[in-house]
């Protein structure tokens, strides 16, 4: 049996469907629509180019070399839809209502190495402090959502008690068009999040993750790219979707805190602002088992 996977094009789900490819691949040939091939390099999966106006997506795809371009897809048809689901069960397991995966749990990425991040390495080393990757609080233009950011100034809380060990380097999409969700914090080393020549491109944000020591982030795709890279990690969230739907058993555990009690308003986001409040000692003492866990 050949399939045809044309679900999800964000960079978090893409990664949350590597178990699944990897899955139907031993069963037959795979014709996946997805704006990131490079996750999917595995025999029998052909990529094949998805009709999206989203910026990243439409960036990764432009001239990418890996899509396949003598294959017609062919086979069942399989899409992936965890909306309904998301209150019962976790995004893993409203995956595996339609691809099961009879126990196994293929989940791994290698990124490629980047020269930007071989250069970071460099003053990380010579500040003598440990690397700590930063996603700020922000509202993306193409999906704004601001009920999900945790607090900037809980942000400004943890790089305050982590400053002294860690050189924090900022990643994410602000400066072109996007905006911080807050007052920038102070204490960032370096600022790879502008839309400029400092940018980091998600491929070096994988590199970047996979050779840092800690990362400090909101509820985004950090998280997933955090769980395949099995990265220590702390998230700080706000509402619309808690923790545990994202961190199914079979995943890498990375560390957290959320209100409590938690607004998971993910079917009516525009009717309200979540409330965010958080004890600042739980932030910290969240931390420090992130940290040492
Ligand atoms: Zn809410």
């Amino acid at each position: 049996m050949n399939y045809i996977l044309d679900s999800y094009f964000g960079f978090g789900d893409n990664i949350y469907h590597i178990p699944f490819v990897h899955k139907l691949s031993q069963q037959g040939e795979v014709f996946i629509y997805t704006p990131f091939p490079e996750l999917f390099q595995f025999q029998n999966v052909f990529c094949m180019k998805p009709v999206t106006n989203l910026k990243l997506q439409l960036k990764n795809m432009q001239g990418n070399g890996l899509y396949s371009h003598c294959h017609k897809p062919n086979g069942q048809r399989i899409r992936f839809n965890y909306g309904a689901d998301l209150k019962r069960m976790t995004v893993i397991q409203s995956f595996e209502k339609v691809v099961p995966l009879d126990g196994e749990f293929f989940f791994e990425f290698t990124p490629e190495r980047s020269t930007k991040v071989e250069e970071i390495l460099e003053r990380v080393k010579a500040s003598g402090k440990k690397l700590c990757v930063i996603r700020l609080p922000s509202i993306r233009k193409e999906w704004p959502n601001a009920n999900r950011n945790g607090k900037m100034e809980y942000f400004q809380l943890c790089i305050n008690a982590l400053k002294d060990s860690y050189y924090f380097v900022s990643v994410g999409d602000i400066g072109n068009g996007e905006e911080f969700d807050g007052t920038e914090p102070q204490g960032i080393d370096e600022h790879r999040d502008r839309h400029n020549v400092n940018h980091l491109d998600i491929w070096d944000v994988m590199d970047l993750v996979n050779r840092s020591d800690f990362v400090l982030s909101i509820q985004c795709n950090m998280i997933p790219i955090c769980q395949v890279l099995e990265k220590k990690a702390f998230i700080i969230h706000g509402g619309y979707v808690p923790h545990w739907p994202l961190s199914d058993p079979r995943l890498y555990q990375i560390g957290y805190v959320e209100p409590e009690p938690f607004c998971f308003c993910v079917n009516r986001i525009r009717e309200h602002v979540c409330k965010k409040d958080i004890p600042e000692d739980k932030i910290l003492s969240r931390l420090k088992e992130a940290l040492w866990n």
